[in-house]
This record gives C-alpha cells, sequence and structure tokens, in this order.
C-alpha cells in the first residue's frame, strides 16, 4: 500500500499545507533531474511490483506537492498502470490542471480503472478560495477541472473540503455550491477533513486555527444539506462528533500520529475511534475529549 510522492512541487500555496514553504514553488529550474527522477520512480516501483502485482487488496496513493504538474506526469502514470494493471490508483491533486482540455483529454486515456481522484475544493467562490490557495486564478481552473472531470471521468471522485478558521464558516455555502452545479452522483463523495497541524498549516496558526469542536458542530449544522451525498469525515475523535454525525467518521491516519488520552481508556467506542491528532493535542490538549460510556 505504497504512497507515492511525485515530487515535492505546487502551484498553489494553501494556507493550511501540511508541506513545507519549498513546496509552494512550481518551477522545477535547478533541482530537478528528470532522469534520475525517473529512474528512482522505476527502481521503487520495480521493488515493489512483486509484492503488490494482482494483489486486490493494496493500492498505489500518488501525493505532491502536485503531481499534475510534474514534466512527466503523463509516462509516470502510464510506467504505473502498464506494470500495476489492476492495482487501485488514487491520485490527490489540486485539480486545476484537468481544466486544460489537452491535458484532460489526456489524462482520461491513461487513467485507466480502477483509478479514483481526490481534489480539494476551498470555498464556494473565487475571493474566499483564492485567500486560501494564494493563486489568482485558481478557483475557476479547479473548478473547470471538477467540470471536467465530474462529466466525463469513469472513476470515483472525492471531493475533500478541509475545514479551518479560514472557511469553517464557509461549509454550507460550499455545500449548496457542489449540490447545484454537479449535484449527488454515485461516483462522487464529499469528504470532510479537520486541517492538520504540520509544515504551512503550522506556521500559519494564528490565520488558520481551530478547533474540532468548532468544525464538529458546523457539520452538525449542515447535516441537512448534506441529504443523499455519500460523505466521510477525517480526523474526528467520535465524542467530539454528534452521534448523528459519527457512523461518517474513518480512521485515515496511522497510529504513530495519533494519540489515546487517559480519557480513552475506558471509553466504549476507542476501537472504532482515530483518538486525536498528536500535533492537535500538542496545540490544544484534551479538554474537549469525553470518555464515552455504555
Ligand atoms: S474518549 Fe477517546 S476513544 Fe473515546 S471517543 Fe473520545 S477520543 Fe475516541
Amino acid at each position: 500500500m505504497p504512497d507515492i510522492c511525485f515530487w515535492n512541487k505546487c502551484n498553489n500555496k494553501c494556507v493550511m499545507c501540511t508541506n513545507p514553504k519549498e513546496f509552494s514553488n512550481a518551477s522545477p529550474k535547478g533541482n530537478y533531474d528528470l532522469k534520475t527522477q525517473i529512474a528512482k520512480f522505476k527502481a521503487y516501483l520495480s521493488g515493489i511490483e512483486n509484492t503488490y502485482k494482482g494483489n486486490g487488496d493494496n493500492y498505489i496513493s500518488i501525493t505532491g506537492g502536485e503531481p499534475t504538474i510534474h514534466p512527466d506526469f503523463f509516462s509516470l502514470l502510464y510506467y504505473i498502470r502498464k506494470n500495476l494493471p489492476h492495482t487501485p490508483i488514487t491520485l490527490l491533486s489540486n485539480g486545476r490542471r484537468f481544466g486544460e482540455n489537452m491535458f484532460f483529454k489526456k489524462f482520461i486515456k491513461v487513467a485507466i480503472q480502477p483509478f479514483s481522484i481526490a481534489v480539494a475544493l476551498h470555498a464556494a467562490d473565487a475571493s474566499n478560495f483564492e485567500k486560501i490557495t494564494g493563486v489568482k486564478g485558481s478557483f475557476s481552473q479547479t473548478i473547470k477541472g471538477l467540470d471536467n472531470l465530474i462529466s466525463h471521468f469513469q472513476g470515483h471522485i472525492d471531493i475533500r473540503i478541509i475545514i479551518h478558521k479560514m472557511n469553517v464558516d464557509l461549509l454550507d455555502e460550499i455545500i449548496r455550491f457542489i449540490d447545484e452545479r454537479w449535484g449527488k452522483r454515485d461516483n462522487l463523495r464529499l469528504v470532510f477533513i479537520h486541517y492538520e497541524i504540520e509544515g504551512m498549516s503550522e506556521v500559519n496558526s494564528a490565520m488558520v486555527g481551530l478547533k474540532l469542536s468548532v468544525s464538529a458542530q458546523k457539520l452538525l449544522s449542515c447535516l441537512p444539506l448534506l441529504k443523499g451525498f455519500d460523505f466521510h469525515l477525517y480526523h474526528y475523535p467520535l465524542c467530539i462528533l454528534s452521534p448523528k454525525l459519527r457512523k461518517y467518521a474513518r480512521i485515515t491516519l496511522p497510529i504513530d500520529e495519533r494519540i489515546y488520552v487517559k480519557k480513552c481508556n475506558s471509553c466504549v467506542l476507542r476501537k472504532k475511534c482515530l483518538g486525536l491528532m498528536k500535533e492537535y493535542y500538542k496545540s490544544y490538549g484534551a479538554g474537549e475529549i469525553k470518555t464515552m460510556v455504555p
């Protein structure tokens, strides 16, 4: 189950990015050697082929930076699909390049199933969206990218809403926007993610800092708008979520990034619960946690 970090460059400069500032530099000049990158990548894949080939229980997650701005994105994708034809691939992207018609046509040819995509949507309007991404024009490009994907991509699409102080009050608008523009579809899921404290989000903590209980409360108030949508919640301890929301929570972080505090010891929900993100615990403590009793 490898996560493949395609490369460490991105064409957005998101305030809550978990990567360091150096990632927000789309130019490969000076520190990018294509041959070395491909050779390393192929060596890595050939190393995992024997373990992962034909094993339906595994998948590849392609992340970045932003994978789609890699100069050899298509040949690397083609290489993965050719060598691991049955392994599900998930691509995490800001979606902007899917708005370019030529790029998108090429992508559709290479993205052979099983293939799914996750695109982050930060707000429902350009002004708020671009305050978060730091890039003018990124809203319309992302929306056009999602238009193309939702109209033509056969695989599963996640729209990821990473929640922090700058967009928590916009959640209703975001859900309404998605509903009006794309509606409920079998291959579309919304994923609400409480932001992680790492990289730029730590640097920008005064702008983005948000307690889990605040975002959980906001999600509860949005529940009527989510009727009919497939949706998941990432990074929430179950006791912070309303009982109505708990079934949507998923554990997606490795155990070394999470912590169960003393109050968790006798909790009946522990087995199904993420606990707290370690970095969150360091910043906000465990005051919001409540032991769940039978
Ligand atoms: S007390 Fe701990 S184990 Fe129980 S729901 Fe809260 S965070 Fe999860």
